[in-house]
This record gives structure tokens, C-alpha cells and sequence, in this order.
């Protein structure tokens, strides 16, 4: 049996039990809370304050009474504002790190290296865009402002919990927009302790608030909400479509990150001995809980053999453990809902007959306690099958084999996402033409660094709209055309 080793974070309840609201840390209007649960244990760590319609009207109107000082401020003063939040996540990045780890079971390695610096990267390229952004550029004689849209309802989802927080709540502040937050009430730790920082940095009161608890009463709260302008979610495709729904009737802005099957189209060229390991650590990265994630690897047919081979044995040698131990490659899955949601997509893939390459069903050895799903591997996957077809959001990868370049590129684009592809290739060119026949939001040659200012968002149904870099930020602005301007 392993044994884990403590979370040294520890949570404290004058914040979890409150909301961020007005500059100030706020008692709910109901005593309800929510429980968060650490996935290592399945052990309650933590109560969060359950959030009403009542609490969103008091946030929004704090943002409210905000905005109009705020989008009137100079880019500087909130490009410097930015700087602070930015210094102080870096400050605080080991508690950080242990908040993500203790919310939603990331190693703390990955949780140190990925969670926290790329999280705080959104908000240094948010204040870096200040410093050169255009807010009025002249068409002739009419002159374009871009002005903030208002207030802002951002949810947010728990997979990357701090790291899609700060992708929304960066760009808008900057934008001049005023804020109210939900993060995912799954893993709520870290948003508090984003909250915290926000207000040590002296953001002015109302510009930035935090509500926590559930979709249904929160979310939908803050979707409908009459005095919001524009929601922006991360989330399911249910979620994201609810959200929509009930934003209509105030005819609101409403921008959709959403779900994704992405493809890793290995063209015959590429170096497989490489691109299969990197493949199969892109798929499972993050346990494969993430919406880009490249969790369809599709390869020529005749070597099926090989890929299978360097697939199975680049996922039997990750190590699946103890997030606290410094080894860990994998944590376990972040909740049970999600847990059992990728032990029913297993059972799916061996019901309907594709065949198991490594892992299956059940928790990883040693493991009595803890959502410690398998890395698994399906191989001969055929497009049509569901697991080819749906979200997992678990590590799980389908290897499905192609005889033609054209088919290829049909399986690839063969769901009803378009968030995020892969393709490798020796040949550069090659690599281009693929990419601009695949319908995806990103398409990534060769494992490429991560951009912060590379657009990242969906065709088709992962969703409306994009994050990262000026599209994201332009996202929270209207534009204004004052003709007759003058020169
Ligand atoms: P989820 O849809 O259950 O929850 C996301 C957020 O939406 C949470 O804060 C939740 O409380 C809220 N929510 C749920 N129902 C709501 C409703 N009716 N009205 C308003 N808000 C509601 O998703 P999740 O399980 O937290 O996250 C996993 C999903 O997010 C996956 O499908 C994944 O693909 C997607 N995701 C997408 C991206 C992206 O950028 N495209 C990034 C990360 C995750």
C-alpha cells in the first residue's frame, strides 16, 4: 500500500468561507458550503461558502459601481497593477502549487513547473500588451476605439484550475473591464488564494470579485445576470451550452472554451522514436484532463506494430502516485465523477472491441483509496467508436491507423471539435499543408514550445471566441467607430 505524504498547505477558513467581494472578504448570504475533496485521499480538506443568486447580485454590482472608474484609468496604472499580481504569484508559488496539488491531485512537480508559471505567464503577457496596445486607430477619417465591454462573469472549470482563471481575469481587467469569478467548486483553493493576491496587490475595490459554488446556482446566476455584459466559460459542452442559453434573453457576449478530441497526425516521414513517447506524454499530461489534450494518435497502418510497441512502453513507464512525492509523474484523476467517467469510457473501448495495448479498468495498483486511473492505450481504434469520438478527459489514447494522406486528415477531422491538433513531420512543408487542412482553433508541428500569445480556441463545437495573447484580450472589447472624426 502507498503511503502519502501530507499536503503541507492548509486552508484557511476566514477565506473559504467568504467571498471576494467589494475589496473585501464578505460572509455569504447563506451558511451552505461545499465540500473539496483532496483526489490523493478522498478525504474532505476544505468547506467553500455555496454561493447564491443574492451573492451574485452583490458581487455585480460591486463590479458595477467599479467599472466606470476603472475602464477610465490609464493602460499604465493597470498595466502596473498587473505587475503586482504577476510578482506576487511568482512570490507565492509554492503555496500555489500545494493549493492546485491539494484541489485537483497535480504532482507537485507538474503543479511547480506547468500550473503556477504558465498561469502567472497570462498575466505578464496581459500587462506586456498594455505597454504597446492600440486602443484608437483611424480608417480614413473615422476613428476605431476599443473601449472595455462592462462586467465580466467568468467560470471556470477544474482542470487547470488557476491557469484558466488567470487567462480570463488578466485580459479583462487589462481591457478595463471589472470581474466577477466562479471557479470550479471542485477545486475552489487556489482561485482563493488568486483572490488573496488580487486584493495585496491593491486592485480598487469592486474590480475584481469572487463567488464561489455551484454551476446551477452561480453559474446560472451570473449567465443571466441583467447587469453583466459579457460571460466568458471554460468547461463541458453542457455547461458552455446552458451557459449560452441562459445569457440570451440580456443578449450578452458569451465566449465558449469547450470540449476537444484532438488529433496527432503522424505523417510516414516523422521520427517516430520520438514523436510516439511525446505523443503519448502529450495525451496523458496533466492525466489527460485537458481540453487539447492529443488523445487520438493517427498512423500510417503499416507501422502499427511499432507505435503500439513505443506507446505501451513510454505510458508502463510513467510513474502514477503520490502528488507529493517529487517522483510522480501522474497524480490521480482530480475528482470521482471524472474518475468513474473514464472507467466507463474504458469499459466502452473494450465492450466495442478495440484492442487493449496497456492498462484497462480499475485503479493503479497499490492504490486502495485514491482516483488512480490507469494509463491506457487502445490500438486498431476504428473513428466511429466512442471512445474515438468523445471527451474522455482521462489517460486514455486511441492509436488509429490510416492507408492514405487524405484519410488521414478525414479521421482527424472526423468529430465535433476542432480545438487543438498535432501533425509530425521531417518535412516542414509537408507538416504546413496538413495543418491548414485541418479545422482546429491551434495546430502544433513537432511538439513546439508553448506560445502565451499563440490564439487558443474552437472550431465547430469546442467552442466561440479565443483566449491568449491580443485575441484573447480583444475578446473584452467593443469597438466604436466615431465618423467624421477628422484627420
Ligand atoms: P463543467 O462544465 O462541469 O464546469 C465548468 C464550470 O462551469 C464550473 O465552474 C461549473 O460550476 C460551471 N457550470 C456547470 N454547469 C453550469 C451551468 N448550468 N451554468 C453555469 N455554469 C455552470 O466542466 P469541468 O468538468 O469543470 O471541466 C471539464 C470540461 O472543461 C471538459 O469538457 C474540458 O474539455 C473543458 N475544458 C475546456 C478548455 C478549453 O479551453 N477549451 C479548457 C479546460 C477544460
Amino acid at each position: 500500500m502507498t503511503t502519502h505524504a501530507s499536503n503541507s498547505y492548509r486552508v484557511d477558513p476566514h477565506i473559504s468561507q467568504r467571498f471576494y467581494i467589494n475589496g473585501q472578504w464578505s460572509e455569504p448570504v447563506s451558511p451552505a458550503s461545499l465540500p473539496v475533496v483532496n483526489p490523493a485521499t478522498e478525504t474532505v480538506v476544505a468547506e467553500v461558502a455555496r454561493g447564491m443568486a443574492e451573492d451574485v447580485d452583490l458581487a455585480v454590482a460591486a463590479a458595477r459601481a467599479a467599472f466606470p472608474g476603472w475602464s477610465a484609468s490609464s493602460a499604465a496604472s493597470r498595466a502596473a497593477f498587473l505587475g503586482k499580481i504577476h510578482e506576487l504569484i511568482l512570490e507565492r508559488k509554492e503555496e500555489l502549487a500545494q493549493a492546485l496539488s491539494l484541489e485537483m491531485g497535480a504532482a507537485i512537480g507538474f503543479a511547480r513547473a506547468m500550473q503556477v508559471p504558465l498561469a502567472a505567464e497570462h498575466v505578464r503577457v496581459a500587462r506586456d500588451l498594455l505597454t504597446r496596445y492600440r486602443f484608437q486607430t483611424l480608417e480614413g477619417s473615422t476613428a476605431i476605439e476599443r473601449e472595455p465591454i462592462g462586467v465580466c462573469g467568468l467560470i471556470t472549470p477544474w482542470n487547470w484550475p488557476l491557469y484558466q482563471i488567470t487567462a480570463k481575469v488578466a485580459p479583462a481587467i487589462a481591457a478595463g473591464c471589472t470581474v466577477v469569478l466562479k471557479p470550479s467548486e471542485l477545486s475552489p483553493l487556489s482561485a482563493l488564494l488568486f483572490a488573496q493576491l488580487v486584493h495585496d496587490a491593491g486592485l480598487p475595490p469592486g474590480v475584481f470579485n469572487l463567488v464561489n459554488g455551484s454551476g446551477p446556482e452561480v453559474g446560472e446566476a451570473i449567465a443571466a445576470h441583467a447587469d453583466i455584459d459579457m460571460i466568458s466559460i471554460t468547461g463541458s459542452n453542457r455547461a458552455g451550452a446552458l451557459v449560452a442559453q441562459a445569457a440570451a434573453p440580456t443578449v450578452k457576449r458569451v465566449t465558449q472554451e469547450l470540449g476537444g478530441k484532438s488529433p496527432n497526425l503522424l505523417l510516414p516521414d516523422a521520427d517516430f522514436a520520438k514523436a510516439v513517447p511525446l505523443g503519448v506524454m502529450s495525451a496523458f499530461r496533466n492525466v489527460g484532463q485537458s481540453c487539447s489534450a492529443p488523445t487520438r494518435m493517427i498512423v500510417p497502418r503499416d507501422r502499427l506494430a511499432e507505435v503500439e510497441a513505443l506507446a505501451a512502453a513510454t505510458a508502463n513507464a510513467i510513474i502514477v502516485g503520490d502528488p507529493q512525492s517529487e517522483d510522480t509523474v501522474l497524480g490521480p484523476i482530480a475528482n470521482e465523477a471524472q474518475f468513474k467517467r473514464v472507467q466507463v469510457m474504458i469499459e466502452a473501448g473494450l465492450n466495442e472491441g478495440a484492442k487493449l495495448v496497456c492498462g484497462g479498468l480499475g485503479r493503479v495498483a497499490g492504490h486502495a483509496k485514491g482516483f488512480y486511473a490507469r494509463p491506457t492505450i487502445f490500438s486498431e481504434v476504428d473513428s466511429s467508436l466512442r471512445i474515438a469520438q468523445e471527451e474522455i478527459f482521462g489517460p486514455v489514447l486511441c492509436i488509429i491507423a490510416y492507408d492514405t494522406l487524405d484519410e488521414a486528415i478525414a479521421i482527424a477531422n472526423d468529430t465535433v471539435y476542432g480545438l487543438s491538433a498535432h501533425v509530425q513531420s521531417q518535412d516542414l512543408d509537408q507538416a504546413r499543408a496538413v495543418a491548414s487542412r485541418i479545422r482546429a482553433g491551434q495546430v502544433l508541428l513537432n511538439y513546439p514550445a508553448w506560445n502565451p500569445m499563440a490564439p487558443f480556441g474552437g472550431y465547430k463545437r469546442s467552442g466561440n471566441g479565443r483566449e491568449f495573447g491580443v485575441y484573447g484580450f480583444e475578446e473584452y472589447l467593443e469597438t466604436k467607430a466615431i465618423v467624421g472624426f477628422g484627420e
